[in-house]
């Protein structure tokens, strides 16, 4: 028999254990009381692989014996891990509908009806079960928000989310300015689908109300000044987000050097390049730098501080840009156009953006990781060494 299948069957038999103890201290063990007879007859059906006449078994308990709360819990739980949803629904929705539960233990099996509802992919109930909680005072009425604010996001229903995420920054002392800025970003992205760019940056200007360094704000409020022409305020937006964390910069090396050529201030864009290549953090930030100094200055001078970049910390990535620059140096050399192709298909299979929290990777930058829906978990720089977590 699995093991889940005995961790359900050992559940009732503790319970019945500490029941029989307690009655025993109590002097009050009765051998042959009611409750006793239907708890074996629960564990019988269970043994049998009868699980739905075992749970009417054991509904049958609580309404005798409220004691047995606990035991129902346990069992939904377990159903519900094993993936047998509709049993720890009817588990539930059971001590959800009781009318003589204290309060407290009602917003609970309310909650883990919403939880069950949630798992078995019923996201509308799952919806209408979490917003009854949050309709009310209780314990359960911030968790509850942050399932919902789960369900929105995934469901990309950002309007919803940023309500709801106000709405337990009001209630708990969880702050979430980074986290509703995002939101609001989502909200400029779908604008900027539909071609809407003043809205767009009207919802931006809602992130940075609630978070004046908000860097992904910052990142679209730069693109968008430089979409209307106004390239000397977006490569400002854009060095201040460099300052507010340097990874962050990595998206922006080639724009703001571009920017600074496109103003005509080529001497502050190399001074800017010549920077980024001595602090040579990592290797995304100088590739977009040499990038612009090969078509700014010269090829040569670029594959010249590529050299002494890979003599330092040698990496496939720093190599793929040395032979793609000695390529455009040299376009007759077939033998170096052969191994650039080689070189970027291997660049192209292990370079990964990826997650500090939960190790999802990806070839494209995201705000938001799809693997553990946790934002900013994902720097903006590639790794060679993706890590198996
Ligand atoms: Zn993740």
């Amino acid at each position: 028999m699995e093991f889940e299948l005995w961790y359900l069957i050992l559940v009732p038999i503790l319970f019945g254990a500490g029941w029989y103890a307690h009655s025993f201290d109590q002097k009050e063990k009765k051998s042959t009381s009611d409750e006793t007879k239907t708890l074996y007859r629960g564990l019988d059906l269970l043994l049998s692989n009868k699980k739905d006449q075992a749970i009417d078994s054991f509904i049958n308990l609580v309404k005798t014996d409220p004691d047995t709360i606990e035991m129902h819990y346990s069992l939904g739980a377990l159903f519900r891990r094993r993936g047998e949803f509709d049993r720890a629904i009817r588990i539930h929705n059971h001590l959800a509908n009781r009318g003589d539960l204290p309060k407290k233990e009602h917003n609970r099996a309310i909650f883990e009806l919403g939880e069950d509802y949630l798992k078995a992919g019923l996201w509308d109930r799952a919806e209408a079960t979490f917003v009854k909680l949050t309709e009310k005072e209780s314990s359960y009425q911030a968790l509850a928000a942050r399932k919902l604010i789960f369900i929105y996001e995934s469901e990309k229903e950002w309007q919803k989310a940023i309500h709801v995420a106000q709405m337990l920054e009001k209630i708990s002392s969880e702050m979430m300015p980074s986290r509703i800025g995002h939101l609001y970003c989502e909200l400029a992205e779908q604008c900027l689908h539909r071609g809407k760019a003043e809205e767009a940056v009207s919802y931006i200007n809602e992130a940075l109300k609630v978070d004046s360094h908000h860097k992904r704000a910052l990142f679209m409020l730069g693109n968008l000044q430089e979409k209307s022409g106004k390239l000397a305020e977006a490569v400002e937006t854009w060095l201040r987000l460099g300052e507010i964390n340097p990874d962050y910069e990595t998206l922006v090396v080639s724009r703001i050097a571009n920017g600074l050529i496109a103003l005509g201030d080529k001497e502050r864009a190399l001074q800017y390049l010549t920077h980024i290549v001595e602090k040579g953090k990592n290797i995304d930030e100088l590739d977009a730098a040499v990038q612009v100094i090969s078509k700014v200055k010269s090829p040569e001078e670029a594959i010249e501080l590529i050299q002494k970049r890979l003599e330092k910390r040698p990496s496939l990535m720093g190599f793929q840009r040395l032979l793609e620059l000695s390529q455009a140096n040299e376009p007759e050399n077939k033998q170096i156009a052969e191994l650039s192709r080689l070189l970027k298909q291997q660049v192209d299979k292990v370079a990964r953006y990826q997650c500090t929290k939960c190790g999802f990777a990806t070839t494209r930058f995201q705000w938001l990781c799809p693997g553990c829906r946790q934002w900013e978990s994902m720097p903006p720089i590639r790794s060679e060494k993706v890590v198996a977590r």
